[in-house]
């Protein structure tokens, strides 16, 4: 299985693509991850990318394709992969259709994830991630047993730098202007599905299953 996760930030990809991965045991790959884990490293991705992403701003294009290409040839993708925050540019999409094409692979379908620009900065400054593994909490919506402690690792969690509420505003600004046309032309492309990202998080994730299966 071959699904794209499409929203704004803060609509739920993150969460919902960790469930959808165990479940289909195919790797999930998201970009914004990719780039945490160079910025911690200190990799030349990673300081190249910090600026662009401490200011709510997209990385350039040529540097998100190669990540993606390096990414999509390995092999744990031989069953399929999830895509979570990528692409987000029409360019991005054009690219990977030529990468998809010329392997000789699909698209079962692209998930667009619905939630009102409203609740999208209280989703995302009370965000909080676990150091260890990445799962996702939130300090309402989803809490973990113990404050700032991971259910799953005991992990410590934290604040992405970027879950600010100034940068979260930018970006949604961003997925606005640059990624809302994909919605057109995944739609034209007949792959669309819409999903109510406004249940709850089992809800959101049963209402993927259906228009996946
Ligand atoms: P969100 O939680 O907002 O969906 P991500 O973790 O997907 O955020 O992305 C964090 C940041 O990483 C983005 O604001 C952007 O700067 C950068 N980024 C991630 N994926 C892409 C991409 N496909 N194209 C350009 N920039 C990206
Ligand atoms: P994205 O990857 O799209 O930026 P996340 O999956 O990280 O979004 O979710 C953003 C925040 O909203 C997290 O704190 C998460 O725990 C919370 N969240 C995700 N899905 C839901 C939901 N269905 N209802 C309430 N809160 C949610
Ligand atoms: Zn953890």
């Amino acid at each position: 299985m071959r699904l794209i996760l499409l929203g704004p930030p803060g609509a739920g990809k993150g969460t919902q693509a960790g469930k959808i991965a165990k479940k289909y045991n195919i790797p999930h790959i998201s970009t914004g991850d990719i780039f945490r884990a160079n910025i911690v490293n200190n990799t030349e991705l990673g300081i190249l990318a910090k600026k662009y992403i401490d200011n709510g701003e997209l990385v350039p294009d040529g540097l998100v394709m190669d990540i993606v290409r390096d990414r999509i040839i390995q092999d744990d993708t031989k069953n399929g992969f999830l895509l979570d925050g990528f692409p987000r540019t029409l360019e991005q999409a054009m690219a990977l259709d030529e990468m998809l094409i010329n392997s000789n692979m699909k698209l079962d379908a692209v998930v667009k994830i619905k939630v009102n620009l409203d609740l999208l900065v209280t989703r995302i400054t009370g965000r909080r991630i676990c150091k260890e593994c990445g799962a996702t909490y939130h300090v309402d919506f989803n809490k973990p047993k113990k404050s700032d402690v991971c259910d799953l690792c005991n992990g410590e969690l934290y604040q992405r730098s970027d879950d600010n509420e100034d940068v979260v505003r930018n970006r949604i600004n961003v997925y606005i202007e640059q990624t809302t046309p994909l919605v057109e032309y995944y739609t034209n492309r007949d792959v669309l599905k819409i999903i109510d990202g406004e249940q709850s998080i089992d809800d959101v994730f049963n209402q993927i299953v259906k228009e996946v299966e």
